[in-house]
């Protein structure tokens, strides 16, 4: 072990994770790209679990911080009145909201994708005066208390050390046998005075379910679900840290379903540069807070909100849109043909947009994948209940050579752990 990471291993807590799967003392990143201490390069096909949707160190960005600090902007100011967060509204509006007929007020909630959960969580009991949350099997949202209540992961929710209460779980779509009609299951718990689930503040889920392995939900049951929800009078909160902000092709992770949550959670790539920024949006008629009834000290963190407004700028030509769409094409047609090619791996594609992977029913091969993947080069995390998805999450910035010099990584990582000695797909 170097001497660098020996410091973690003698003076940081065994919680520490991501250092164990990629143990590498990194020293600067540009764009898709990441460097180590030894000047070795790396591909990034994981791009912060969703905070680096614009990649690395963006000029842009960099360039309007660089200015606001040598300027003497100021840097934290709670939710007081500034200028940088007048600017993100406005173009949040602007560009974001108004052109998707999007009505929604903007809460600026502690700046971490678990406080606009938990905001959302209390807004929507707060607003219903109902205690139940429905939430989702293979649902994350966060690690605190609220957030972990609606989690589903084993391990994560034994962490709490508590009972985790008020929530009821029901099947995400497709969940265990994929040919059972999980919102007609859902809609009998909640039709029938016998079920004893009583009917919920709402329900929250993803649209894509990031940590819990690359599941996306059709359409027709998002379409269904929000049917359900408006029948019931139940709020539904899309949480959107992880699959919003260009990740599925789309701003919204839910715009390709045509519907409209009565909350949205944002996180993750809101900032634009990496930098801490959450915020909660909900329907006008919804805000019945009072002031300072869910507060945080680091909402101002005007750094971030200068980079995220710039970051919106992107979203004002049509061709970035498209661009994430082509790219994408090519990781669902590199996914499914390496699924094809190597049939050991006992795989299947999964995901939408960028938010993409391959689960394998092989027990721990995603994770050797990802092992011998970054061996190569290559930056790619695991995800699901047992590790089996093996998750590419590049920048939506990355160039189309790059993200082929990923999957011939990939390949050959695949060919590695399989023993298999020539290429397959190439
Ligand atoms: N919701 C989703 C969908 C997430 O993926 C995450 C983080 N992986 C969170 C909430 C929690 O975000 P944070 O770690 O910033 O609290």
């Amino acid at each position: 072990m170097n001497e660098t990471m020996s410091i973690f291993n003698e003076l940081e807590s065994e919680v520490r994770s991501y250092c164990r799967s990629f143990p590498a003392v990194f020293t600067k990143a540009k764009g898709w790209k990441m460097w180590d201490e030894d000047g070795t390069e790396y591909i990034d096909f994981f791009a912060g679990a969703g905070a680096l949707n614009y990649g690395h160190n963006d000029e842009k960005m960099k360039r309007a911080l660089i200015d606001y600090i040598a300027d003497d902007g100021i840097t934290h100011s709670l939710d007081m009145a500034t200028k940088p967060k007048a600017a993100f509204l406005k173009k949040l509006n602007e560009v974001i909201l108004k052109p998707r007929k999007l009505n929604y007020k903007v809460m600026f909630p502690g700046p971490t994708g678990t406080n606009t959960v938990e905001s959302a969580l209390k807004l929507a009991r707060k607003v219903t005066g109902r205690t139940e949350i429905i939430s989702f099997t293979n649902g994350f949202h966060g690690m605190t208390i609220g957030s972990l209540s609606v989690t589903g992961n084993a391990s994560k929710r034994k962490g709490a050390g508590i009972p985790l209460t008020n929530v009821v779980t029901m099947p995400y779509d497709k969940f265990g046998d994929e040919e059972v009609d999980t919102l007609r299951y859902l809609e009998q718990f909640l039709r029938d005075n016998g079920s004893g689930v009583d009917i919920p503040a709402a329900v929250i889920l993803e649209t894509v379910q990031g940590e819990g392995g690359i599941n996306a939900a059709r359409m027709e049951w998002l379409q269904q679900l929000e049917r359900i929800c408006k029948k019931y009078d139940i709020l539904m909160i899309i949480d959107d840290v992880q699959a919003g902000i260009g990740r599925t092709g789309t701003f919204f992770s839910f715009e390709e379903a045509g519907i409209t949550p009565d909350i949205v959670c944002l996180s993750k790539s809101i900032g634009g540069y990496g930098l801490p920024l959450a915020l909660t949006l909900f329907k006008p008629e919804l805000d019945i807070w009072a002031p300072g009834e869910h507060n945080g000290t680091f909402r101002g963190n005007n750094h971030a909100f200068i980079t995220a407004t710039a970051a919106l700028s992107y979203w004002e030509d049509p061709s970035f849109e498209q661009a994430i769409k082509d790219k994408s094409k090519k990781i669902h047609a590199f996914l499914t043909k390496l699924v094809d090619s190597y049939p050991e791996m006992n795989g299947c594609v999964k995901g939408r947009g960028f938010m993409a992977g391959i689960g394998s029913k092989v027990d721990g091969l995603a994770g050797k994948i990802a092992a011998e993947a970054f061996k190569r080069g290559l930056i790619m995390e695991t995800a699901g209940p047992e590790d089996e998805v093996f998750k590419l999450f590049p920048p939506l910035t990355i160039s189309d050579e790059d993200l082929e010099k990923g999957f011939a990584i990939i390949e050959e990582s695949v060919r590695a752990v399989l023993g298999v000695k020539e290429p397959v797909t190439t």
